[in-house]
Parts: structure tokens; C-alpha cells; sequence
């Protein structure tokens, strides 16, 4: 689940016609098939992650431009999460090139809060991100201690509080309800957050431009040539894979 603060609403039903995704077209040899499928994976899990909202409206393209202040309150009867939860951050933190620096709840600096869930509130974890021009500027998580898969939940808010404001529930992704058994990042999460934060694309990218940057900068980690992403990441091929 994630909530939105100050979310720009720039991003328009025009855009999302437009093409805001790449797709493919059939120009690859046979033995391409596994990076071509992993290519539609990863380009659709992007698009959908980072630049829609809440599973709904296309969104500018939000990430970590500076230093994050985190900060993790302890929670009764989970003693071991706050240690996971930061190791989480800076596991993502490290792809994304952000350096972390662990504070205190009262810390003035405090730019990212990991705490409990109002125990009276809705049973769930949340994640609230507040942006602004495409650079987040706060992230609060809130874990919801009863959950019965406390460390699926953080690491899903976790990927949310990076910039990935939706879901990308046909992936094998943290940030698909499918995958309920999947507790840890898998490699596609890995390199979605590598992508959002190559210095390709920028703070605040609309989703036409940021979905066509993004799938060139996938197809380039997948090993795909450089001619063959600029083949296979055009909108006109979007349809014909269905996305
Ligand atoms: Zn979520």
C-alpha cells in the first residue's frame, strides 16, 4: 500500500496515450527470447512501479536526489527488525548510489521515519512519500506489527519509499501481490531501482520520456545491443506486446 503526499498531478491521460512504454518487436534471434521476455518483465514492471501511482494515474518520474536520514523506531516484540529494516535501505540505497546515515527519531535531519502502525488504525504497512519536482523530500513507513509477513511488508514499503509509487503485480517483483512468498528483493527489484536511478533519466521525468529512457538503460543491463534497444524500445511496439 502506499499513500501519496504533494504528488504531482502534471502527468495527463495524453501522456499515458501517447506510449509511455517501450515494447517489442520481433527483430531479436531465437536464442534472445529469454532476454527479450526479460525485457517486456522488467520495462512493464518499471513503467507500472515508477511512473503510474497507487496502481491507477500516470505519474512523473519521483527518486532520491540527496542524502537520506534514517531513522527506525524500535517495535515491541520484533526486536531484530529495525537492524533488517535499515540493511534494507542500504542495500537499495547502495544500487541507487545514496548514502545513508542513520539517526534518531528526534533528529532534525530525519528525511525517512520506519515506525510502527497505529496498532488502532488499518491493518496494513503503508509507505507515504512526499516529493517535490521529482526529488522525494520525506518518506514515512509504517509496519503494521501483526502483519504474518512483517519483513515481506517493510521490504514492500521500502521499494515504494525509493521512488516506486505503484505495483508491479505481473512481475516477479517485491511490489506484486502475487509473489506472497517472496520476503527479500528479488534481482528484477534490483534492477528496477538501478534503472530509476541512472543517471539517464532525472528527477521529475514525464512518463513518455522516462519509460523510453528507462527500457534502453534495461535493455543495455540485460546485454541487449545497443541497436536492438533502440529497435525494440519504441512505443509503436507497445501494442503488439499487449501493454
Ligand atoms: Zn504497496
Amino acid at each position: 500500500m502506499i499513500a501519496m503526499g504533494m504528488v504531482r498531478r502534471a502527468a495527463t491521460r495524453a501522456a499515458l496515450a501517447a506510449g509511455f512504454m517501450c515494447a517489442i518487436v520481433n527483430v531479436a534471434a531465437a536464442s534472445d527470447t529469454p532476454l527479450r521476455a526479460s525485457l517486456i518483465e522488467a520495462a512493464r514492471a518499471f513503467d507500472e512501479a515508477a511512473l503510474h501511482v497507487n496502481d491507477s494515474q500516470p505519474a512523473d518520474l519521483v527518486r532520491w536526489a540527496g542524502p537520506i536520514f534514517l531513522a527506525v523506531s524500535d517495535i515491541e516484540g520484533l526486536q531484530d527488525l529495525a537492524p533488517e529494516v535499515e540493511a534494507s535501505v542500504r542495500s537499495l540505497a547502495e544500487i541507487a548510489g545514496i548514502t545513508v546515515v542513520r539517526v534518531g527519531t528526534d533528529d532534525p535531519r530525519r528525511n525517512f521515519l520506519v515506525r510502527e502502525a497505529d496498532p488502532a488504525g488499518r491493518a496494513a504497512c503503508r509507505a507515504s512519500v512526499y516529493s517535490q519536482a521529482g526529488r522525494i523530500t520525506r518518506v514515512e513507513v509504517e509496519l503494521w506489527r501483526a502483519s504474518r509477513a512483517i519483513r515481506r511488508c517493510a521490504n514492500h514499503e521500502v521499494m515504494h519509499a525509493f521512488g516506486f509509487r505503484s505495483h508491479a503485480h505481473g512481475a516477479a517483483s517485491i511490489l506484486s501481490y502475487r509473489q506472497r512468498h517472496q520476503a527479500g528483493f528479488s534481482e528484477l527489484d534490483r534492477l528496477l531501482v538501478a534503472t530509476l536511478y541512472d543517471p539517464r533519466l532525472q528527477a521529475g521525468m514525464k512518463p513518455a520520456a522516462g519509460s523510453a529512457a528507462a527500457c534502453g538503460i534495461i535493455a543495455e543491463r540485460l546485454g541487449l545491443t545497443a541497436q536492438a534497444a533502440g529497435t525494440l524500445c519504441t512505443g509503436e511496439m507497445f501494442a503488439a506486446a499487449g501493454r
